[in-house]
């Protein structure tokens, strides 16, 4: 029979897989509850607008690896590459910018139309933080600690490098760009066709390419920290000083950007070498723009958004599966007087399952396959005397017991 593929990049998760992303995210709420950010949904796909308005026309995300469609009502829709837009949009249509701040927290799919590789799917999971209405370096010091805690919590921080820039505000980074243009001009004819493209709509962007050829020509390109104005300068260091006080270290790097327009100052990624060149696994920075692109009013915000796939990547932990107790009866019949005693045992929050197929000796052979710790054996001669045979499976002790002796066993 043939088998029905997945989409190239979505791919199943199995328990086993699932059980890790489960830690990475649990571990991520519960940090960030923690920091005082409160669990939002957005939708999964929103009209196009919410991602194009603010992404622009120069992002990869909004030009080369949407997915874009039209509904019955000829309504043009995106699944959401990203979380910040949708929450920024939700944020501004629930009028909670009379009560600012507002910390958010999200977690949920997202979807790009990208090359496949290891860390890098079609359909992939971020989890993310959003700190809106502060304009203070300290909120972009907060997300920082947050995100430096949950990769703590994640027992991974040992494997990871914290790097930093600033894009400056708007006319820094105007300069800068006329500045990067102009040196990079000087070398176009040796520019790989994505930078070359990106010249002239986001330059910016050029920096953060991983082509070897590129690599060469940005090493010797202008830094922005030359481009700061004195405001964006002391917003730097203002943030490195807060990083210090919380003993986070940091690397400064003048390449990082964010590949959309409306970040500004701080930039920021968590990476690790352990993932090849997917290796950044949480990445963040300001975007006091992006509000006002939304329609709405200015409105400062600094957040990050980790990829829990390539998290899920570098956590250890196993998949173990195992059962309190198994309940088996002699005959199938038995099965019914069962099923009220499993009801009970569940309640109590002890974990069980009956065995309903098979002799004496393959029920035991499922009970030791799913990792049982005790059995329930129902046979005639239990039956008459309204007890049940209590097994334990590691030692093959066996006792006559009551449901409550049993239960009363079990919870020890
Ligand atoms: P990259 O440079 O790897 O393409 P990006 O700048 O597109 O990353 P962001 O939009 O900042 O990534 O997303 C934040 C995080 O989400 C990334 O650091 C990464 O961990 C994860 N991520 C992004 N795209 C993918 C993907 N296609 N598959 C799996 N994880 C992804
Ligand atoms: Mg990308």
């Amino acid at each position: 029979m043939r088998k029905l593929r997945t989409v190239r990049g979505v791919n199943d998760l199995l328990p086993y897989e699932l059980h890790k992303h489960n830690i990475v995210v649990n571990a991520g709420l519960e940090i960030s509850e923690k920091y005082n950010y409160s669990q939002i949904e957005i939708p999964i796909f929103e009209f196009s607008e919410v991602f194009t308005k603010p992404l622009g026309k120069s992002s990869d995300i909004v030009t080369k690896e949407n997915y874009i469609f039209k509904d019955r009502s000829e309504d043009e829709l995106m699944l959401r590459p990203e979380g910040t837009s949708g929450v920024v949009r939700a944020f501004l249509n629930a009028g909670l910018i009379q009560d600012l701040p507002q910390r958010f927290s999200y977690n949920g799919p997202m979807f790009r139309y990208e090359r496949p590789q290891k860390g890098r799917l079609r359909q992939f999971k971020q989890l993310g933080v959003e700190c809106l209405g502060l304009s203070s370096p300290m909120a972009d010091i907060e997300v920082m600690s947050l995100g430096h805690d949950f990769l703590d919590k994640l027992n991974i921080l040992d494997k990871i490098t914290l790097k930093i820039n600033s894009l400056g505000d708007f006319d820094s980074r105007k300069n800068y760009r006329d500045s990067l243009v102009n040196y990079l001009r000087d070398y176009q004819s040796k520019l790989s066709k994505d930078s070359l493209r990106r010249l002239s709509i986001n330059p910016l962007r050029i920096l953060d390419s991983k082509n070897e050829e590129d690599q060469k020509i940005i090493q010797n390109a202008p830094s922005i920290f030359e481009y700061l104005n004195i405001d964006s300068k002391t917003r730097i260091e203002d943030v490195c000083k807060g990083l210090d006080h919380l003993n986070i270290k940091y690397q400064i790097d003048k390449n990082l950007v964010r590949g959309l327009d409306y970040y500004c100052h701080t930039a920021f990624e968590f990476t690790t070498n352990e993932l090849g060149t997917q290796g950044t696994v949480l990445a963040g920075g300001r975007y006091d723009g992006l509000s006002k692109m939304l329609g709405g009013p200015d409105v400062p915000g600094v957040g990050w958004a980790a990829g829990i796939e390539r998290l899920a990547l570098m956590v250890q932990s196993e998949f173990v599966n195992a059962i309190d107790v198994v309940l088996v009866g002699q005959c199938e019949n038995f099965n019914y007087l069962l099923l009220p005693i499993m009801k009970k045992l569940i309640q109590e929050g002890i974990k069980s399952e009956i065995i309903y197929t098979g002799n004496f000796s393959k029920k035991f052979k499922r009970a030791n396959k799913i990792k049982a710790s005790y059995a329930i054996i129902l046979g005639k001669e239990e039956i008459d005397k309204k007890v049940f045979k209590f097994k334990d499976l590691t030692s093959g002790f066996e006792e006559l017991l009551n449901l409550n002796q049993i239960i009363k066993k079990l919870k020890n």
